[in-house]
């Protein structure tokens, strides 16, 4: 989506991806099939561009340090790493001023048992690195649950307080160093773990909706990011809790493609070219329904409906499969109600 919208501004792009039939290849005007952590591979590629992003949050910093410091990569390696550790990243968080959920690390039994002590249940185990969509995460309702958790403690775990939100949202910002534009807050309904849906507007006081902006805004510029980052918090009240970042497209972005006058990977794009950013707006109320391999049929039969305002987007990887992200559908002119009402049906519960 990312060199989709860079071809649009009449930028040529490479990708580097490990798969050989990797959906992005068929857009780039070139490709490098190649290891995320293979470190020949990724100098070449820096040497085959003018600016340099990535798409993927686990490139090794070891790697992408000394490669930053010879070749154009805009965002840096600061946003990456912050973001690969979840207890570096909610530090950096509350450290820059954000509300989080009490946390603490937690590497054995002990320490499992002295955080629990100190934070309560029910709270959340998560392994520190690697983890998304809910995988390498537990939710610890009473100390029978303990005994249970210790398959995570394999690797480094943080443990969180459970944060009893009445709902979830994100927000993606892009900043250029002179000027912050941010895209609508949307509402994200997750389905086991995986972001199922995201509603924009969010439904929520404009005081939140305000402030959700400028705290991330804010953050941004005080952690001193360039370029795009991606934000989700939970909402209790009128309070917000930072859960989790991420420095590239978000999924939950997705819907400004066409929800939106201008779209995080187009902002994406302008930033790391250095062309002005250009301040979105929403073209209307949006849902956007994530396609799991479970899906797919069901959105290949909605593309063919080609309905006004329905907008299939089916990335094209080789291997379905149940919860893996096939796609999207992006509905604009749409609410909740609606949607439930026309459409939820249309896909697995
Ligand atoms: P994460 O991978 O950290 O985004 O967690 C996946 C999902 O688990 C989140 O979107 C929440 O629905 C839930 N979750 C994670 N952390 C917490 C928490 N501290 N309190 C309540 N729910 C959480």
């Amino acid at each position: 989506m990312i060199a989709e919208q860079a071809r649009l501004l009449g930028v040529r792009t490479v990708a580097l991806d490990p798969a050989a039939d990797a959906p992005a290849f068929r857009v780039t005007d070139e490709h490098m099939v190649a290891a995320f952590d293979d470190a020949a591979a990724l100098e070449e590629l820096c040497r085959r561009c003018d600016a340099v992003t990535y798409e993927f949050e686990n490139v090794p910093g070891e790697i992408l340090v000394p490669l930053c410091e010879k070749y154009n990569i805009p965002q840096g390696c600061q946003p990456l790493y912050d973001s690969q550790d979840r207890l570096r990243e909610k530090t950096n968080a509350r450290n820059h001023g954000l509300q989080t959920p009490d946390f603490a690390a937690v590497d054995d039994e002990a320490s499992l048992r002295e955080a629990v002590r100190r934070i309560g249940l029910p709270a959340v185990l998560k392994t520190r690195t690697l983890g998304y969509d809910g995988h390498g995460q537990r939710v610890l309702r009473s100390e029978s649950d303990l005994e249970g958790a210790r398959e995570l403690l394999t690797v480094p775990c943080i443990l969180e307080a459970f944060v009893p939100f009445d709902f979830e949202v994100s927000v993606v910002t892009v900043n250029d160093g002179q000027r912050a534009v941010t895209f609508p807050v949307g509402r994200n309904i997750h389905r086991d773990g995986i972001l199922d849906l995201c509603v924009v507007p969010a439904a929520m006081s404009e005081t939140l909706h305000r402030r959700i902006e400028a705290e991330s805004q804010r953050f941004m510029r005080e952690c001193g990011y360039r370029g795009i980052l991606a934000i989700e918090y939970f909402v209790r009240g009128e309070e917000i809790y930072f859960n989790e970042m991420a420095p590239r497209p978000h999924n939950s972005g997705h819907y400004t493609i066409e929800g939106c006058t201008t779209n995080q990977f187009r902002e994406l794009v302008r930033y790391l070219i250095g062309e002005p950013l250009v301040e979105p707006r929403l073209v209307a109320p949006t849902v956007m329904k994530n396609i799991l391999g479970q899906d797919l049929e069901a959105a290949e039969a909605v593309a063919r409906e080609g309905r006004e305002g329905v907008y299939v987007h089916l990335y094209g990887k080789t291997e379905s499969r149940p919860k893996r992200k096939m796609g999207h559908i992006t509905f604009v002119g749409m609410d909740l109600p609606r949607y439930e009402a026309e459409w939820s049906a249309r896909f697995v519960k």
